[in-house]
């Protein structure tokens, strides 16, 4: 296994943030114990040091960019929620660079849960919990519903099933990043239709290169203005196959 590249200039120059020596050490070993549980649960096709750090570090972290510039204690303490975290992206770079926040990581593959479980054993990463659930569930339970500050959703399907899955999950005046890659007009504008219904509304969308293959991202984000009606999330599976429109 590789080192992983710093990348210091290229971490400078695009989130105007470098991570600490100690931060670094982390990223490592996140890649070290990554790649081994890889080889029992399949969690990712990004092995090589490079892709590694592309995708799966700058990539989790440049939707939080926002954050990482801003020193201001009233962010010392979010409640954030990786809906469909699989390998665990972008929750754990976003676990080791704000030890304040909580991250609940929710999957709904059980065995991708308990391999990021131990993978942040081994690293000892504290600041997270684990929900080896659907978000159609876990959004109806009190003990989450309408109770997150932020949530991350990258790589989880159609834009209107994202929100369906995230707005329930926030709480008023709370953000969803949703990390996307092209991003349309037409997917802007089936967005904007439906998102009234959920109670949220489009903030912003912000885009962004990828500093070593130069491939187009965009974060649109969204913040949650009223509450959610309780018939939402549909039930298991109706979002993804059937997203609002
Ligand atoms: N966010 C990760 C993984 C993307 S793959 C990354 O970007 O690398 C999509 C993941 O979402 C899968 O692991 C899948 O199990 C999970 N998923 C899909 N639908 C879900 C749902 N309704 N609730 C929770 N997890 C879901």
């Amino acid at each position: 296994m590789d080192r992983l590249p710093m990348h210091g200039d290229r971490w400078q120059s695009s989130l105007h943030w470098q991570p600490t020596d100690a931060q670094q050490q982390d990223f490592q070993q996140l890649y070290a114990e990554i790649l081994a549980v890889n080889q029992q649960v399949n969690l990712t096709r990004i092995t090589t040091s490079e892709d590694f750090w592309e995708k799966h570090l700058w990539d989790s972290l440049q939707g939080v960019a926002p954050w990482l510039s801003d020193s201001q204690p009233e962010v010392a303490g979010l409640r954030v929620v990786d809906i469909g975290t699989g390998g665990g992206f972008p929750g754990l770079p976003v676990a080791i660079v704000f030890p304040h926040w909580t991250i609940a990581l929710m999957d709904a593959t059980r065995k991708k849960i308990t391999a990021i479980e131990l993978v942040c054993q081994n690293l000892g990463i504290a600041n997270v919990s684990f929900l080896p659930q659907r978000a159609e569930q876990v959004a109806h339970q009190p003990t989450h519903r309408e109770t997150y500050d932020l949530a991350l959703l990258r790589a989880v399907g159609p834009v209107n099933t994202c929100a369906e899955y995230a707005l329930p999950l926030l709480r008023l005046g709370g953000q969803a990043v949703l990390y996307r890659g092209q991003w349309t007009a037409d997917e802007e504008a089936g967005l904007a239709a439906i998102l009234p219904r959920l109670g949220g509304k489009l903030r912003s969308v912000r885009s962004q290169t990828t500093p070593l293959t130069q491939g187009i991202r965009h974060n649109v984000v969204l913040t949650k203005v009223d509450r959610t009606p309780d018939k939402f999330p549909r039930r298991p599976g109706i979002p993804a196959k059937t997203p609002l429109v």
